[in-house]
């Protein structure tokens, strides 16, 4: 372990959960750090000496203004982003991004193109599908999404106003360790690794990030987005949906979702004081190399399709040969204190989700456990 992962192993990530709690492996909501949870039950009852819950002060108010600044704040340095971005929240998870893309940049006769790589990209086009005339640049589905497409591996349409892509595939456990190379505006979506390693936000159009895994709170988005990208959506539409007026409003067009955007902004917080995306990504891969070598270890006693330069540092997932031996291990993992193993409904097997706030000691428990179990029923 690197002395900076170490550091966070030893004080900012406790190496067993407080008591009464377990191993939360769930994809989101998602396990955070216990710090900011406690900050958050302080908050709730008297937000910062006020006399008033976190839940109950006005958006309107001084200290909601201070926080909302704060959360900006460590959004934009947690994301490395530069003047010419506008870092903001808007209502609703990343689904709602997904159908508000399509309505913002594309006119009614233009086209975008779509990196298939997942449920969510998948689920990313379907929805544009359903109002414009969009691509696929790349179909995973032809090869149930095993890899993600290297350069020269997918199409870049032309006129399309932007290329999608899902940095890293929850479901599939594969991620993209660089932006794909495009001339087009690129929209990248991060809710599964938004500030799990560094990532270059200059090479994109737009970032979105739902916050139910490494920001927290489901419900609300994280969006980073380029002015000039920003400013060339169709003004004909209505200003809730306009991701500029959310923009320009300092995400507080109507009554924002206070809460989940302290959550953010506190996420964001614990994610600098760690020692940022740098420091976490090493300790991501840390925490990933213990599962993805458990699996490897096991000889072919857990298996997954996905090829192994993709190989995901926040979502590792396998299976055991077959879905009762599946069910079994779910079941004993669940009396070891390890909880949320079950894979996406549409992928079966295990999927041991380990985002940034989650504790280096539950995946060692965890590779410990794979091996007894391959041991056992092998
Ligand atoms: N994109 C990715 C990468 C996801 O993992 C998920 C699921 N959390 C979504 C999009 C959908 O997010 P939401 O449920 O907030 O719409």
């Amino acid at each position: 372990m690197t002395p900076a992962a170490a550091h966070i192993a030893r004080t900012l990530l406790p190496y067993t959960p407080a008591s009464g709690r377990v191993y939360n492996f769930s994809a989101g909501p998602a396990c955070m750090p216990e710090s900011v949870l406690e900050q958050l039950r302080e908050e709730l009852i008297d937000c910062q000496g006020g006399g008033i819950g976190l839940l109950e002060i006005s958006h309107r108010g001084a200290l909601y203004a201070r926080l909302n600044d704060a959360a900006h704040d460590a959004c934009r340095k947690a994301s490395g982003a530069s003047s010419d971005y506008e870092v903001f929240f808007m209502p609703g998870g990343a689904t709602v991004q997904f159908g508000l893309l399509p309505l913002n940049f594309i006119p009614e006769s233009g086209t975008a193109a779509y990196i298939d790589t997942s449920i969510w990209s998948q689920k990313a086009y379907a929805e544009a599908l359903r109002c414009r005339d969009v691509t696929l640049a790349f179909d995973g589905r032809a090869i149930k999404y095993a890899k993600v497409p290297a350069k020269g591996e997918f199409t870049e349409p032309a006129g399309a106003k932007y290329l999608f892509y899902c940095q890293n595939n929850t479901v599939e456990g594969t991620t993209f360790w660089e932006p794909p190379t495009t001339t087009l505006p690129l929209i990248g979506d991060a809710t599964s690794d938004i500030f799990s390693r560094p990532w270059d936000i200059s090479k994109h159009a737009m970032v979105l990030a739902a916050g139910q895994k490494n920001l927290g709170a489901a419900g609300a988005s994280l969006i980073i987005a380029r002015k000039d990208f920003l400013a060339s959506a169709t003004k004909r539409l209505p200003q809730i949906l306009r991701f500029e007026d959310h923009a320009l409003a300092h995400s507080n067009l109507n009554t924002p979702p206070t809460f989940a955007v302290r959550v953010m902004g506190l996420m964001a917080e614990w994610t600098l004081s760690v020692g940022g995306p740098v420091a976490l990504a090493k300790h991501n891969a840390m925490k990933a190399n213990l599962l993805w070598g458990a699996v490897d270890a096991s000889k072919g006693f857990y298996s997954w399709h996905a090829e192994k330069a993709c190989r995901s540092h926040m979502n590792v997932c396998f299976r055991a040969p077959s879905p009762a031996l599946d069910a079994r291990f779910v079941a004993e993992a669940e009396e070891q204190g390890l909880f949320g193993l079950l894979g996406h409904r549409e992928a079966g097997g295990m999927r041991a989700s380990i985002y940034n706030g989650f504790p280096a000691k539950g995946c060692e428990i965890l590779a410990q456990f794979m091996g007894d179990f391959a041991a056992r029923h092998g």
